[in-house]
């Protein structure tokens, strides 16, 4: 197993090196080293919360019940989490030239905490906020959380997260750019994505249809394995890429 992990890694590695355009494209597996669930799974979000806060409607509805469960989750929680060595070689590799871009599901912002330039966030940034009448954008930690629902100073509007809930569509420019590196990628390298949420998952698949190599790291397989991957490094993202980072950059 670790011979075919080391071998395969070494085959993604030449693949790599010799792309002229390469996009990384993660899900929530890629934090989970960093202390994230995922929110599928037994020890997934989903287990713990009630998925129905996180819908648009709901939240309009009763805006201080649904900030209850986002500052624990989102803000309590996931707002310590740091990157990890997968974040990190991700950005040595686009400062190295060997990536162009990544394309996120995540809300998390450790891409950009690590370091990388170039990231497009499909599903939004839970570390900004929004007013949702006025539009002003503010930093999340110049939110005070101790009375809910947040306001905005400007204009008294209601506070939300700058990510999408369900029944919101895709930030549009987040949706454009995606598809146009999907059009460009010689390799696309896919890292804990378990393929199941749409549109997201399509990117990849239109990436394949474009003659992009798929390059995929996940400790299970995933809808995409069967369906687009060439090359299927099975393991944790910290752990592979550790390895990746050592095969790409040994003197
Ligand atoms: P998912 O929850 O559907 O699947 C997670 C995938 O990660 C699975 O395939 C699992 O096998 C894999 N995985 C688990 N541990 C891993 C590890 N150590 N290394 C690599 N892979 C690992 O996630 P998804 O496909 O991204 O879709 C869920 C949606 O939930 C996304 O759209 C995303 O917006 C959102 N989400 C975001 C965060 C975050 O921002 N960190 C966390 C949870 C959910």
């Amino acid at each position: 197993m670790v011979d075919l992990l080391k071998a395969n890694t070494k085959k993604a590695a030449e693949i790599l090196k010799n792309s002229k355009y390469t996009v990384a494209f993660t899900g929530a597996g890629i934090s989970v080293e960093s202390g994230i669930p995922p929110f599928r799974g037994k020890d997934g979000l989903w287990s713990k919360y009630d998925p129905a806060i996180l819908e648009i409607n709901y939240f309009y509805e009763n805006p201080g019940k649904s900030w209850e469960v986002i500052k624990d989750i989102f803000y309590n929680f996931l707002g310590k989490a740091e990157p990890n060595n997968a974040h990190y070689v991700l950005s040595e590799m686009e400062k190295k030239g060997l990536l162009n871009a990544v394309i996120t599901q995540n809300i998390d912002n450790l891409h950009q905490e690590a370091g990388s330039k170039t990231v497009f966030e499909f599903h939004g940034n839970s570390k900004v906020m929004l007013c949702t009448k006025c539009a002003k954008k503010y930093k999340a930690e110049q939110v005070d959380l101790n009375k809910l629902p947040p306001k905005c100073d400007a204009c008294g509007g209601l506070l939300k997260p700058d990510f999408i809930f369900f029944g919101e569509g895709i930030p549009q420019d987040a949706y454009l750019n995606s598809f146009a590196e999907a059009e460009k990628a010689e390799v696309f390298l896919l890292t804990g994505t378990a393929g199941l949420v749409q549109p997201a998952a399509s990117v990849p698949v239109k990436a394949k249809q474009n003659g992009a190599v798929i390059i995929e790291i996940n400790p299970e397989r995933t809808a995409f394995t069967e369906e687009i991957t060439d090359v299927f490094l099975q393991g944790k993202a910290g752990e592979v890429m550790t390895l990746l980072r050592q095969i790409l950059f040994q003197k």
